[in-house]
């Protein structure tokens, strides 16, 4: 069975030796690291859920290339219950993890380049598909994490990618030799790239013929020379550096982004997936998004149970779980992430089944989904915090109860109602802020917004996506205004 434990991931990647660098050192050891360590573990646990018989039909499916059964995160969708499967799938680990995993950008380009590169193939007689079955064959057997790199530098967002000034600041192709050709560029905001085996580097925007440069396709692994990973920051991250981490709010899990650098990378050509085919990139971007809007509607809505629990554990900490408006703040709550629930469920129920059999989801309904996660999230936070109280922005650190001095002070004064001493009012309450304030908020706030595409993308998919003239004529039939057809 190609399947990996989280054991041997977490050894793997301990040994991986590829180039990453956080707060201006190197990093010896990924899962080791106190800032990097709790987002590998969240990776870790893609590969923990489809160990375990709870939830194993979730996490693997059987690969329609080889009949293994496969991680699910290693899959092509080629069902309306795989689409289905895969949005309760990352609901489950947003629940477990309160965290974005990381694991799903790679899967969604895995199913989007498969079925562009059979697009490819039909439309200029290249022989890209056989290349990427090969790949995938390979990210299968071995059960390997594939982070998707789109995003590029940009430099000046007016110009297009071959007006810059600096022709870097979007991945190109800048030398070709023989079987293969070297890139140079930098891709941005890459989820889970230090906690992944391959990188599927994918164009970031719909290219004209003046950037066929820039519409490059390929996966590589992610210790090729000339690959440097620089770790993003993010709010309280060092607080997992302190000694007791007793303030970090959530214990064990984070998600992660990287700046990864492409200095001169050679890619050999079994591994290029589109070379200047540019007239396919608006095709691949669009089926992207679409796949990835879908996923926000699955992992951001397993996250806000988490809130939503801690909200209520902490009404039941301060006496007021009974109150009226705590309950309608409550429900108010439940309803805005079920809504997220609902749209990507329903962007999965509409699939279709594209020319290459894998199937995706209908983008209208995905964009839809997104949209609304660009948006809920803040407002389940903002009542999260009303819940919590300003206690949530004041409080001492949990490590004051432990001091001789002032211990007993924390004690008593932090405590809640009987049942709730201040280590575990303390506690909810420090995970409420990690989500909303701390390390959590990067992926439940602002990916919410930004990632898979801004809001602005997804109101461009919109419009682009609904009939508006099919609308009018609905309208003008009921009043009676004559059409000219
Ligand atoms: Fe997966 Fe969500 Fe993280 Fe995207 S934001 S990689 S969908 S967990
Ligand atoms: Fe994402």
């Amino acid at each position: 069975m190609a399947l990996m434990t989280r054991q041997q991931y977490i050894e793997g990647l301990r040994r991986f030796g590829h180039t990453v660098f956080a707060q201006g050192e190197r990093v010896q050891s990924v899962p080791d690291h106190p800032v990097c360590g709790p987002p590998a573990m969240a990776m870790a646990e893609t590969y923990g859920k489809a160990e375990g018989e709870a939830v194993r039909e979730l996490f693997t499916a059987r690969s329609h290339l080889t009949g293994e059964t496969i991680n699910r995160f290693t899959h092509v969708q080629h069902s309306i219950d795989d689409l289905i499967k895969k949005i309760l799938m990352l609901r489950e680990l947003g629940r477990s993890t309160a965290s974005c995993f990381q694991r799903c950008a790679g899967m969604d380009c895995i199913n989007t380049v498969y079925s562009v590169t059979y697009d490819l193939d039909r439309a200029y007689g290249t022989e890209y598909h056989a290349r990427f079955i090969d790949f995938l064959k390979h990210v299968q057997s071995k059960d390997l994490v594939t982070a998707a790199c789109m995003t590029d530098a940009k430099g000046d967002r007016s110009l297009s990618p071959s007006r810059q000034k600096d022709r870097d600041q979007y991945l190109h192709v800048s030398e070709v030799r023989k079987g293969g050709v070297v890139v140079r560029g930098a891709k941005m905001h890459i989820t889970g790239a230090v906690n992944s085996h391959e990188l599927l580097v994918v164009p970031t925007r719909a290219m004209r013929e003046e950037d066929a440069d820039y519409a490059i396709s390929f996966a590589i692994p992610a210790d090729t020379k000339g690959i440097t990973f620089v770790y993003g920051r993010q709010p309280s991250d060092t607080r997992r550096m302190e000694k007791e981490k007793a303030d970090v709010g959530n214990l064990y899990f984070g998600g992660c982004e990287a700046m990864v650098v492409f200095d001169d990378v050679f890619v050999p050509d079994e591994r290029v997936f589109m070379k200047g085919e540019y007239p396919m990139t608006g095709r691949l971007v669009e089926l992207f998004a679409s796949h990835h809007r879908a996923s926000y509607g699955g992992c951001k809505v397993g996250v806000g149970d988490v809130l939503i629990g801690a909200a209520a554990a902490v009404a039941e900490a301060h006496g007021i779980e009974d109150a009226s408006h705590i309950r309608d703040k409550l429900a108010e709550m439940i309803h805005l992430n079920e809504t997220l629930h609902a749209g990507a469920l329903a962007s999965a129920v509409k699939g279709y089944a594209t020319p290459s059999g894998a199937y995706a989801v209908d983008p209208l309904l995905a964009n839809v989904c997104k949209l609304n996660v660009t948006r809920f999230p803040f407002e389940i936070s903002r009542l999260a915090q009303d819940i919590a109280g300003g206690i949530m922005a004041t409080m001492p650190s949990l490590e004051d109860q432990s001091n001789p001095e002032i211990g007993p002070f924390v004690r008593k004064y932090l405590a809640g109602k009987e049942g709730w001493d201040s280590e575990r009012r303390m506690r909810i309450i420090r995970l409420i802020e990690q989500m909303t304030l701390g390390t959590g908020a990067v992926s439940y706030l602002t990916e919410s917004v930004h990632g898979a595409g801004s809001p602005q993308a997804q109101k461009i998919m919109i419009m682009r996506l609904a009939d508006l003239n099919a609308a009018k004529l609905l309208a003008y039939r009921l009043c009676g205004i004559e059409t000219l057809e």
